[in-house]
């Protein structure tokens, strides 16, 4: 059989659901191939998304025009905002998922997308042909055509994005015994990674595990702590922050596509559950070490890295020998099922070891698990042979998202996966009207900043520095943090999802009434002034220094200790949406930081090309990390641009040679 389509993404993970709904949205006609139509959007691990960093590349999907966020609120079960006591840099949404509403919420996104279909299928080879028409003389010498899948099927299209996960020749572990598997229970995909290399597309392999998952009947809760979620005044979708809806947007689906809320702003918080912590002790130690020896993360039988900040519960014994505990965090998988994610557990020692070890804990020492913790050995494909748009150097119309190019993380697979669903998109489209893919392509494709997005600095760095192990986001990897608040993506990409036919009008329109909100606001903090007779009881309350004078209000804000929130209790008019005060009283506060780090940004774009060959002695630049001395001292590098790219230069090192030009 022959199918034929635009755009094919091989997989339905949160890379593949993003890139499948993203450019079947933009009006390309997309097929969506996946093995298990059940499993879409699984979680592999922990049933959460967000958290530290990975919270902004949510909101930046969603207000791009992505669907994640929107599928997160609709079927969390606990929110919270960490860093809270941190700079609102760092501050990061996080939300516990019921993990199979998550998938079927998903399911229902893509269902209802229209130009998308869903094809269950296995695919196990690229189609490509000779490039033909190139005007590159070291452009791609093949173009792709389609995939022939196990059933036999060819599916035929200008633009494919892989973003197969964990799936590609995986090997998963429990102590000595090993298994070909994508995941627990599911079949490795073989031969697509000898296809992809055939194209001279280089792969490696890399390591991650997952805990056990316990029964909650056996666990005695009164042996641990509670930890309740926030009060639900953040979520992550742009959509859901407006004080009022009009009529106007009643037929977005964005908004509307479901009858499950009590009120369309707000998610369900009847099923709203807590996690519980404590955690592990010498006795747990002792039975853990007993079992290092069939470890296969220490007995040779695990070759490849897994992420550094994500620790198996036996690395952790090992690298932190003189701790004898480590805390544990037991977190519900859904509001029908008994089922517990232990986080902070993760394991691959064998199964008896895992079970036995956990019980000398006191709240589980009647522990039933559903399934024991494992790792998994994956191919992933290098990525410095990609575009900054996720379209392969070595095969035209060939894009690459998510675990496949050495990411970890459901957030970071999802954020290349919108804009490996835009390219492949336009690509395609480029493609039908006959112009040229490999320069029209290349001409016009999503590609975002890093003083724009954390999808940029992910996608900056893994095009241009590559992978070593597994990436993860973190708020150190942005050199330009506050200028990219988990507040404001809405004001950083919406205009641009907009622009590209991802965001809807009535989204960007809800952007604007922000951004006047916004404006509003602070111009009347602006022109607002309080006499010391007013103002002086609330600031003996909060314990700062009482005025002699009528102040502005947007002076006092500045004040650490000050808050809006505090001001709107003695001024009503102050009074605005959730959302806009939490905008307006950052822009306020952290006003000259915002503004230091768009020079920042300015003088990057403009200065990429200065030469500091010969300007220093990298030795004795101690504000230098010693890696980037090391790098800088052996590589020379001509330019700034080129000292960036080198591999362990981070954009604070940067920073420090800028101050030091004089920049
Ligand atoms: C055991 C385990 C533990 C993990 N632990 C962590 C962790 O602690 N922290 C963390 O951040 N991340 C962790 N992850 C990684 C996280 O699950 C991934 O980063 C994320 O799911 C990647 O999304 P993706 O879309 O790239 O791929 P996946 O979510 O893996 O989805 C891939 C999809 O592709 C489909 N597929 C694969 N090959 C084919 C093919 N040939 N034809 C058709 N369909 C195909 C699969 O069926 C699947 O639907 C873990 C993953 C696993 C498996």
């Amino acid at each position: 059989m022959i199918l034929k389509y635009d755009v094919i993404v091989i997989g339905a993970g949160h890379a593949g659901c993003e890139a499948a709904a993203a450019a079947a949205r933009l009006g390309v006609h997309t097929c969506l191939v996946t093995m298990d139509m059940n499993k879409i959007a699984q979680m592999s691990c922990n049933p959460a998304v967000g958290g530290i960093a990975k919270g902004q590349i949510v909101r930046e999907i969603d207000a791009l025009g992505g669907r994640m966020g929107i599928v997160t609120d609709r079927t969390a079960i606990q929110f919270r905002m960490l860093n809270r006591s941190k700079g609102p840099a760092m501050w990061s949404p996080r939300a516990q998922c019921d993990r199979e509403r998550f998938i079927w919420e998903w399911r229902h996104q893509l269902d209802t997308t229209p130009g998308l279909d869903i094809w269950q299928d296995q695919v196990m080879e690229l189609l490509t042909e000779a490039q033909e028409n190139t005007t590159l003389t070291d452009g791609p010498k093949r173009r792709v055509t389609g995939v022939r899948t196990l059933w036999g099927v060819d599916i035929m299209a200008p633009a494919v994005i892989i973003t197969a996960g964990t799936f590609l020749n995986g090997m998963l572990h429990i102590g000595r015994k090993m298994l070909p598997g994508g995941r627990i229970a599911e079949p490795a995909a073989l031969r697509l990674t000898e296809s992809v290399n055939a194209l001279g597309i280089r792969s490696d392999r890399m390591k991650t595990g997952t805990p056990v998952r316990i029964d909650a009947r056996s666990v005695d809760f009164g042996k641990m702590e509670l930890q309740q979620g926030d009060p639900v005044t953040h979520l992550f979708s742009y959509m859901h922050g407006t004080e009022s809806i009009d009529s106007q947007y009643l037929a977005d689906p964005e908004l509307f596509s479901r009858d499950c809320y009590a009120s369309p702003r707000r998610p369900r918080t009847e099923d709203f559950l807590p996690c519980w912590t404590t955690q592990t002790n010498s006795e747990c130690h002792d039975v853990l070490r007993s079992g290092l020896k069939d470890s296969p993360l220490f007995n040779g039988q695990i070759q490849s890295i897994g992420p550094r900040y994500c620790p198996s519960v036996e690395t952790k014994l090992v690298t932190f020998a003189d701790k004898d505990s480590h805390p544990l965090f037991l977190e519900p998988e859904g509001t029908d099922t008994n089922e517990m994610y232990l986080n902070g557990f993760s394991s691959s020692m064998p199964m008896e070891i895992q079970i036995e070890a956990l019980r000398k804990i006191p709240a589980f020492k009647e522990l039933r698990v559903y399934r024991p913790g494992y790792a998994i050995e994956y191919d992933f494909f290098d990525p410095t042979q990609l575009h900054h748009s996720l379209e392969s150097r070595l095969c035209s119309g060939l894009f690459f998202a998510g675990q496949v190019n050495g990411t970890t993380g459901y957030e970071e697979a999802a954020g290349q996966g919108l804009v490996a669903g835009v390219n492949a998109a336009i690509s395609a489209g480029h493609h039908a009207t006959g112009t040229d893919l490999s320069t029209a392509a290349a001409a016009r494709p999503l590609v975002l900043g890093r003083d724009e997005a954390y999808i940029g600095v992910l996608i900056d760095d893994l095009v241009m520095k590559g992978v070593d192990e597994p990436y993860r986001m973190f708020t150190s990897r942005a050199e330009y943090r506050i200028l990219l608040r988990q507040d404001d993506a809405d004001r950083r990409l919406t205009p641009i999802g907009h622009s590209i036919g991802l965001a809807t009008t009535s989204r960007l329109d809800i952007w604007k009434r922000k951004e006047k909100a916004i404006d509003d606001l602070h111009a009347l903090l602006r022109s607002t002034t309080m006499k010391q007779d007013e103002i002086n009881p609330y600031l003996d309350e909060i314990g700062s220094t009482r005025v002699n004078r009528s102040v502005h209000l947007d002076e006092l804000l500045t004040r650490p200790g000050v808050t809006l929130a505090g001001l709107q209790e003695l001024r009503p008019e102050l009074r605005a949406d959730d959302e806009v005060t939490e905008a307006t009283e950052i822009l306020i506060k952290y006003d000259g930081y915002i503004r230091r780090e768009r020079e920042y940004a300015d003088k990057m774009h403009r200065l990429e090309d200065i030469k500091i060959d010969g300007h220093f002695d990298y030795n004795s630049i101690q504000s230098l990390s010693t890696e980037a001395r090391q790098k800088l001292t052996a590589r020379r590098p001509e330019t700034l641009a080129h000292a960036s790219r080198i591999p362990g230069i981070s954009p604070s090192d940067i920073n420090v040679l800028l101050v030091l030009l004089g920049r």
